[in-house]
């Protein structure tokens, strides 16, 4: 259901006030803190409250959209109108600490320590929300409104899908190039591997174990697929690209049976298909079920598709891959896992760069933490992007 709740304000800006570069890199420290010591793993609620009351004091207008139910909202700020415009995106929800283990820092204390910051979301992706924020806000307090329009989407659902950045591209929002912030580690990635998801259950039949012949077990059925699979994978993983890597087919679950007394009557596996730019969805699924085909003669096999996300790609020549490279002063990579880019550019038709403070080794992981130096430099790169951007004829 879409249920947008528009607030447009004036803006108070003075533009013969020159810009303080130094405040708004100490200002990242202190809101990534605020960020972080809100927990945000399933409800997006309080960090889009704590952006919404600092847009509110700046007189920037925005609007929130409800992705899944009241607490999970995007929320859509937008400076100035026409051309040339860019979005900055990024997102506000963690995965969660688990049971804890492994974290000697409180994953919500936000602590400093040795010139880094800990805690879920540093890295992943509070960080780079953070020093997108603070480069917006320095930029509407500064720049003419008809210079451009700069849009900050802070998306909601991104670690289980991308609903959030899926439903805004959806809606309409659009833009001439756009910046997703994950923590690349200040690189600039121009591309990202999809991947495709499926369980493929083979099919017996349940009996007293006692009497299997009344059966067919479908466990000891399961290793012809094993080795079709295994086959494939071997193939697969002779393909590779120059920004990405490797494709990758991977079995990543099995499970059959029922109790230790009965023929399992089924056992399904889970794959998981890690797929370059320039492979089709369609061409990833149909080489799955040639290497199938062949077993399915033998043994009832079912496919069922539960994921996919398509790989991304955005042209060297690009006017935002040149101009986010020479910010850097830096060769374009890839980006091995997935994130909400490819909504962007396959959905959107807008030319997408991943750049951001922090290291993707750290997301996901106890004790995640961001160099502080990482995220200062961010709000610089980020400011000097939009200004290039906005110069630009
Ligand atoms: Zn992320």
């Amino acid at each position: 259901m879409v249920n947008y709740l528009k607030r447009m304000k004036e803006r108070p800006v003075n533009y013969d006030q020159p810009s303080d570069s130094d405040r708004p890199v100490n200002d990242v420290i202190s809101l990534l803190q605020d960020l972080v010591r809100i927990p945000s793993d399933e409800r997006e609620a309080e960090v889009l409250a704590c952006l919404a009351e600092r847009f509110d004091r700046r007189g920037i207008s925005y609007s929130v959209r409800e992705v899944a139910g009241a607490d999970r909202s995007n929320i859509v700020a937008t400076w100035g109108e026409g051309e040339p415009s860019l979005i900055l995106n990024s997102h506000m929800d963690t995965v969660g600490i688990g049971d804890r283990a492994g974290w000697h820092y409180d994953p919500y204390g936000a602590q400093i320590d040795n010139g880094c910051m800990y805690g879920r979301g540093t890295a992943d992706a509070k960080g780079p929300l953070a020093a997108m924020v603070i480069a917006f806000e320095s930029i509407t307090a500064e720049l003419d409104p008809h210079r451009g329009r700069l849009v900050l989407m802070a998306v909601a659902k991104e670690e289980s899908g991308g609903t959030g950045t899926e439903l805004a591209v959806g809606d309409g929002l659009r833009a001439g190039a756009a910046i997703v912030g994950e923590p690349t580690g200040l690189e600039v990635l121009t591309a990202h591997k999809g991947v495709f998801r499926a369980d493929i259950t083979v099919h017996g039949v349940a009996a007293h174990s006692s009497e299997p012949w009344e059966g067919r077990n479908a466990v000891f059925d399961a290793p012809e697929v094993i080795v079709a699979l295994r086959e494939l994978s071997r193939t697969v993983a002779g393909r590779s690209d120059p920004l990405v890597g490797r494709a990758s087919l991977e079995a990543t679950l099995i499970r059959g049976g029922i109790a230790r007394n009965v023929i399992p009557p089924s056992c399904t596996l889970t794959l998981d298909r890690r797929i370059l730019p320039g492979e089709s969805m369609d061409d990833v699924r149909e080489e799955i079920l040639t290497a199938l085909e062949p077993v399915s003669r033998e043994v009832e096999i079912s496919f069922e598709p539960v994921s996919r996300a398509e790989s991304a790609v955005t042209p060297a020549g690009e006017p935002i891959v040149t101009t986010a490279l020479s910010a850097r002063e830096a060769e374009p990579k890839g980006f091995p896992a997935c994130c909400d880019m490819w909504y962007l550019t396959n959905r959107g038709k807008i030319p997408t760069v991943i750049l951001g403070p922090g290291s993707l080794q750290q997301a996901h992981k106890s004790d995640e933490h961001i160099a502080l130096d990482d995220l200062r430099q961010a709000v610089h790169i980020y400011r000097r992007i939009i200004l290039d951007w906005f110069g630009r004829k």
